[in-house]
This record gives C-alpha cells, sequence and structure tokens, in this order.
C-alpha cells in the first residue's frame, strides 16, 4: 500500500508540476510594446500593438503612438492633449487594449492611438505644457490669436509639431480628440454625422461649442476638411475605475472607428 501511494503521489506531483508551468507561461504579462518584425512571427489574434515615437514633449518625454490594424483608411483617436484630462487618456488606452483583444473588428483600417498628446502637462496636471503653451490652440487656423497663452506663432512647440507631423504623414480619414469636462460631443469640418452616430451609442449630446482660435479641431477640420469630433468626458469620468469608463464611453469611440458600419 505504502508503495502505491508513493506512485500515485508521484503522478500528482507530476501532473502538478506540468499544469503549474503551463499556468504560468499562460499567464505572462503580455508585453504591449513590440517591434514591427512580431507582425509576420504571430497570428493575428496575439498580435501585438505596435508603438511608435513620434516626438520628444519640451521636457524631453516620449510623445508614443500605438498602431492597430492595418490598411490604407486610418483613424487617428488620440487623449491628454490636455494634461488635466487624465480620464481621455485613460479611455484611449483602454480602446488600444480592446482593439489589441480584437483585432477583427478592424479590416483594411489602421488605428492611431495617441493617449498622451502633451505628455509634460499630463505629468504635472495642467491644461497647458512645461512652457505654459496651450496646445489646443497652437496650430495655425483662419481664427488664430497669438499671444503667451497660444504661442507667439503657430507651431511653437515640440508637441504640437510632432502632432502635425503625425497628422501629415498618416492622412487620416477622421480624428477624435478625447477632452473633459464638458459632457457633450462636438465636431469641426465635415463631423456632423460622425458625431451624431457616436451619440447614438452614447448618453451623451451633439453640441456645436464654437471653434476656438488655433485649436487642433480648427486645423484639421476647417483648414484640412478632415471630420473631426471632440468627445467631451464629464469631469466624474477621472473618478471611474478604467472598465466602467469603458463601458460607458468605449462605444462612442469604436462607433467612430467602425462608421458608416454599425457598433456590432
Ligand atoms: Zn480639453
Amino acid at each position: 500500500m505504502v508503495r502505491d501511494w508513493s506512485f500515485v503521489a508521484r503522478i500528482v506531483l507530476a501532473v502538478t508540476v506540468t499544469l503549474g508551468l503551463a499556468g504560468c507561461y499562460e499567464q505572462e504579462p503580455r508585453p504591449r510594446i513590440a517591434g514591427e518584425q512580431h507582425r509576420v512571427l504571430l497570428p493575428p489574434a496575439t498580435r501585438l500593438a505596435r508603438q511608435h515615437l513620434i516626438g520628444r514633449s519640451v521636457q524631453g518625454k516620449p510623445i508614443l503612438v500605438q498602431i492597430a490594424g492595418q490598411g490604407t483608411d486610418t483613424v487617428l483617436i488620440m487623449g491628454a492633449i490636455h494634461g488635466d484630462e487624465p480620464a481621455s487618456a485613460t479611455l484611449v488606452e483602454q480602446l488600444a487594449a480592446y482593439l489589441q483583444d480584437n483585432p477583427q473588428l478592424l479590416t483594411g483600417q489602421r488605428v492611431l492611438l495617441l493617449p498622451v498628446a502633451n505628455p509634460d502637462g499630463y505629468a504635472a496636471r495642467t491644461r497647458v505644457n512645461a512652457r505654459g503653451i496651450d496646445l489646443n490652440r497652437n496650430f495655425e487656423t483662419a481664427n488664430r490669436v497669438d499671444n503667451s497663452t497660444n504661442g507667439l506663432r503657430p507651431l511653437t512647440e515640440p508637441e504640437s509639431q510632432a502632432l502635425q507631423s503625425l497628422i501629415k504623414d498618416y492622412a487620416p480619414s477622421r480624428i477624435v480628440s478625447v477632452h473633459q469636462p464638458l459632457n457633450c460631443i462636438d465636431y469641426d469640418g465635415p463631423g456632423q454625422a460622425i458625431a451624431a452616430r457616436m451619440a447614438q451609442e452614447s448618453d451623451m449630446e451633439v453640441r456645436k461649442l464654437g471653434a476656438k482660435p488655433g485649436s487642433l479641431g480648427s486645423y484639421t477640420g476647417e483648414i484640412l476638411g478632415i471630420p473631426t469630433i471632440t468627445l467631451e468626458l464629464p469631469l466624474e469620468a477621472n473618478t471611474m475605475a478604467e472598465a466602467a469608463l469603458w463601458q460607458k464611453y468605449g462605444k462612442a469611440l469604436l462607433a467612430a472607428i467602425l462608421y458608416p458600419e454599425r457598433v456590432p
């Protein structure tokens, strides 16, 4: 009997070790950053987001864009051009994770995800960048006003320069910039239909807030003619858990990406 128990114990030990090792392997956190070579080596379901450095902030922080999907139609989704609107960054990060886990959603589409357009302001929780410039007033537009907050001329800041280069290089067909705290959906340029679809997928209303001088929307929407949507989350989005934030507002972002198709 003693021998029998020893035999059983060895079997149990062997199975436990095998399952344990398998479990460890599967539970290893998936890296969020990967080089181009992974695109070929990994099957689509586990393809990792490609992350690219598009510039550096005044204080030298990296400005990073993740790219999901492949195709000719490009959508730019960005957050935290104002650093004191942290839920905007969280929501874009949630979108990046969702698209990574659901790559089948994107067919012939490439999504540029820029969670933090103003890294210095985001770190300091200030609206402006490290030089006190509002990046969302730093673009070259017809309604531009030069001053010490907007910049004494257009594109004085490395962050706005990086964003303009990204837009010129990738030519997105639509742009969503997530902000806080006005709890509505605004648009510039030919973005009304996309804004309306986003409103259908959320409890927010489309509201024209008026073109702001030197804003990204005034530049990309009015000058370049790219549908540019401003998704204004409410202030209380800052206190929502990440999953709840995604649950409530994620569909609006997916609606903008998949338009004119509906969110499944
Ligand atoms: Zn804002």
